[in-house]
């Protein structure tokens, strides 16, 4: 298909994904927001809307042993390795339409485009509809999220599955999907549903959940890598609690000022970071006096922390998580003070296939789309595809006010644009 075929055949598969999102936000929503449960109910309406939506475009439709489901357009040699494009259907509470649910939509709509044009693909091409990539945020207890992608990666620890429990219901992960009507005994550690060699590469599209596209006026970005990340969950510092009058600061062992430095350093090595040209970035979320003993008249003894560092080049994230204990030693022997920060548990980052972003930017030039290279901040189910050895790829359409909150706002004009470039790569 050339660009003008590609533009037209997009914009005639536009009005029924409009439909599509405007049918996921009233049948689940949920206050001014919507909630699509892990499985639960809500991700299993998405499921169900994707899957009618599938069904007429006339694809074949199934589901592994997980739910996690696939509809796919044959291609004209069905030995080749296949396209697999998709995202999550599960949301937040209280989250956004399009977070997730756009990757989706976009592949359908791709697909909407070849039936328009009447032409049909040289090699097989997958939509996926994943599987609870919020869980974190429904379940509780010891888990690692992205559960529908990767377990049909065979990386998941079954263990996770008794580990998570859901903060509604208190059920586990394992029950939680039995009753939805899956099987969670299939899931075993090294062993695959999605191999590598059936399929050519993953594509995901999906909205940017930061504000760079919007900033820039830039309707498309095309993703670099997704951050990896170093926590520090629970780190303390702990000083001497003491009199705020009668003490003078150089007898003081105080919890608060010693941790403020400790921030402070690592945002100065942020900035040589990003000044050197490098990736960075590092969050104190959490940062509290104990409720119990403070005062305003007491100099604070006790201070509990999270430290959540993360950058594309794992280098970087190793280095700055060296360089914090580092300086927790100096300054808690120059304050009288002692820092515990505990284990940093590591997620590694993912890259994104260099050749693949090259050819997004070339079709992007193709289709006179203005595109521009950023990374993820956040996480996404591309990156347990790169882990799993599957060259991968990411779009970001233009988003405003953030993700994870009922406001995030795509314009569809910007999904046309971004589902046009992924016709454009599915079309090759
Ligand atoms: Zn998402």
């Amino acid at each position: 298909m050339d660009a003008a075929l590609i533009r037209d055949s997009v914009s005639a598969a536009m009005p029924p994904a409009e439909r599509l999102f405007d049918e996921l936000r009233e049948r689940t929503a949920d206050g001014p927001g919507v909630s699509r449960e892990s499985y639960a109910n809500g991700e299993q309406v998405a499921h169900d809307l994707a899957a009618r939506a599938a069904r007429e475009l006339e694809l074949e439709v199934s589901c592994d042993a997980f739910g996690n489901l696939y509809m796919t357009l044959p291609g004209r040699d069905r030995k080749l390795p296949a396209w697999i494009a998709g995202s999550h259907l599960d949301s937040v509470p209280l989250g956004g339409n399009f977070d997730g649910a756009a990757g989706v939509v976009a592949g359908l709509s791709a697909i909407a485009a070849f039936r328009h044009a009447g032409a049909t693909p040289l090699r097989d091409v997958t939509i996926m509809g994943v599987r609870a990539e919020e869980a974190s945020s429904w379940y509780g207890g010891s888990h690692q999220g992205h559960i529908g992608s990767r377990m049909a990666l065979g990386l998941l620890n079954p263990r996770e599955l008794d580990g998570a429990v859901s903060s509604r219901s208190g059920r586990t992960l394992a029950e939680q999907m039995r009753l939805a009507g899956f099987d969670p005994g299939a899931a075993q550690l090294g062993r695959a549903h999605l191999a590598p060699e059936r399929y050519l590469a993953y594509l995901e599209l999906h909205i940017e959940q930061g504000p760079v596209l919007d900033n820039k006026s830039i309707p498309v970005g095309i993703v670099t890598g997704i951050r990896g990340s170093a926590r520090a969950r629970s780190a303390r510092c702990l000083g001497e609690y003491n009199h705020s009058g009668a003490v003078p600061h150089e007898y003081r062992s105080d919890a608060v000022l010693a941790t403020v430095e400790l921030c402070h350093r690592l945002d100065c090595e942020w900035e040589a970071v990003r000044n050197a040209g490098g990736d960075l970035v590092f969050t104190v979320g959490q940062l509290y006096t104990d409720g119990k003993a403070h005062s305003i008249t007491k100099v604070p003894g006790e201070v509990t922390f999270s430290i959540d560092l993360r950058s594309e080049d794992l280098a970087v994230v190793e280095r700055t998580t060296a360089l914090a204990k580092q300086l927790a030693a100096q300054i808690a022997a120059r304050r009288r003070v002692s820092f515990e920060l505990g284990d940093f548990n590591l997620s590694p980052p993912a890259r994104m296939d260099v050749t693949l972003q090259r050819e997004f930017s070339q079709g992007a030039r193709c289709l006179g789309i203005s595109t521009m290279a950023l990374p993820s901040g956040a996480g996404h189910d591309a990156q347990d595809f790169a882990h799993a050895g599957f060259r991968a790829a990411m779009l970001f359409v233009r988003n405003a006010h953030g993700s994870h909150n009922p406001h995030e706002s795509m314009r569809m004009d910007d999904f046309h644009l971004g589902t046009q470039l992924l016709t454009w790569m599915l079309a090759r």
